[in-house]
């Protein structure tokens, strides 16, 4: 029997009604002779309640108490819906993700997959039962502890079961129909893409598109486990990101969307002696403050003093650890000043066609200078050109850039059906 792993996002399982629903849907699949292993997120904003609640408590809760915490949302969704779906007279059984095999490294809060040992859901499935496994959490091989893979985590525990039970397909329920060619709740005119490669939806994922899980898109590339973005508030055919042709597909389109990321700030550093080693001696302050940062500009210096402004990109999360490590080196590298700007957005245009079609970053930057919009910073990848912009005008640079581009649809507005996009 073919195996078939669904998962079902926090909007999808957000009250009683909303649970009863995929349970029919998930009772369907199983009526259609599949084998139905089910991931769940947390109801709603569960998790964001409980970190909320955890922050009235401590400011700084220990990481394993954390992870036990942000853990339980998940098990509430996991019962409910194996419970709505024996009312329905079909055989469901949930699991924890310690109890489904989901075996991690021990670091609470961002706890990476190491192994999946799926015995006890492949006897369910065996047995004609429904699992239901809860996202987004694992246990330490070293420790026995419960770990969580960090936000939106359940997307990876999807892809990860489906490789390891073999499934052919890993649906992932949402509250849209797809992936967007921009996020619909800023283009209202944005369209469903059909068909997505894995290294286009790891772009997008990267740049800020909150539909899949960065880790999740790689681990199905590393398995090549096909993965369908689809609604669990419509029949509609989803999204499929593959490298595998679907349909009648038969040249990819140039661009395939427009992502966008208000998650980042910029700090800008004034004054750097223009001499070898200087960048050396800052990235390595950053670094060993473990922060990823994301683009580098370096200024030419100016001729008289030999100084020069380097800026750089990081989460706003470690905008403050960012500022402090600088500091540190500050005598030492003999800098002027450090500026910190929470207020830039980020915009990336993505495309594996664009690899073979010159001019693209020239109508991008046409688009926003038409629309009035200032480029602070440009980076590029073989398949993606990224610009920062100020954040209030992100929304218009990416209207902007998407009408550019000819992505508008002309049949009626994108349907976002629930959650809050939180
Ligand atoms: N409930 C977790 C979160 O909100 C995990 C997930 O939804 O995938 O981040
Ligand atoms: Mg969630």
């Amino acid at each position: 029997m073919s195996v078939v792993v669904q998962k079902y996002g926090g909007s999808s399982v957000a009250d009683a009604e909303s649970i009863k629903r995929v349970a029919r849907r998930i009772v369907e699949t199983r009526r259609a002779g599949h084998a139905v292993c089910v991931v769940v997120s947390a109801m709603g904003d569960t998790t964001d309640g409980l970190l909320d609640l955890a922050k009235q408590v401590t400011p700084l809760p220990p990481g394993r108490e954390l992870d036990m915490l942000l853990t339980a949302g998940e098990r509430i969704s996991m019962a409910l819906v194996a419970m709505a779906i024996a009312n329905l007279g079909h055989e469901a059984r949930s699991f924890t993700g310690s109890q489904a095999g989901v075996i991690t490294d021990a670091v609470h809060g961002r706890a990476r997959i190491i192994d999946v040992t799926p015995g006890r859901i492949q006897t369910a499935l065996d047995a004609g039962h429904i699992a239901i496994v809860a996202g987004f959490q694992g246990v330490s091989l070293d420790t026995k502890d419960i770990t969580t893979l960090g936000r939106g985590g359940s997307d990876t525990t999807a892809v990860a079961l489906a490789a390891a039970l073999d499934a052919d397909v890993c649906e992932i329920y949402t509250d849209v129909d797809g992936v967007f060619t921009a996020d619909p709740r800023i283009v209202p005119a944005a369209r469903k893409i059909t068909q997505l490669s894995n290294e286009e939806m790891l772009e997008m994922a990267a740049c800020g598109a909150k539909i899949l899980h960065l880790r999740c898109v790689e681990y199905a590339r590393r398995f090549d486990m096909p993965i369908h973005v689809r609604s669990s508030f419509s029949a509609h055919e989803g999204t499929w990101v593959t490298d595998k042709p679907q349909g009648d597909s038969v040249e990819a389109p140039i661009i395939a969307g427009v992502a966008h990321d208000r998650t980042e700030a910029k700090i800008t550093i004034v004054g750097v002696p223009d001499r070898a080693g200087m960048a050396a001696e800052i990235f390595k302050a950053v670094a060993l403050a473990e922060i990823n940062i994301d683009m580098i500009v370096q200024n030419i210096s100016v001729s008289e003093t030999g100084l020069t402004d380097i800026s750089f990109t990081l989460p706003k999360t470690d905008g403050q650890t960012g500022v402090q490590a600088l500091g540190r080196i500050q005598g030492k590298v003999g800098f002027a000043t450090i500026l910190y700007d929470d207020h830039i957005g980020k915009l990336s245009l993505i495309g594996a066609g664009m690899r073979s079609h010159p001019g693209v970053s020239a109508r991008l930057f046409q688009a926003l200078a038409d629309a009035g919009i200032n480029i602070e910073m440009i980076s590029t990848s073989e398949i993606r050109v990224s610009v920062v912009t100020r954040d209030d005008q992100l929304d218009d640079a990416v209207r902007a850039v998407h009408t550019a581009f000819g992505l508008d649809s002309s049949d009626g507005e994108a349907v976002v059906y629930g959650g809050s996009g939180r």
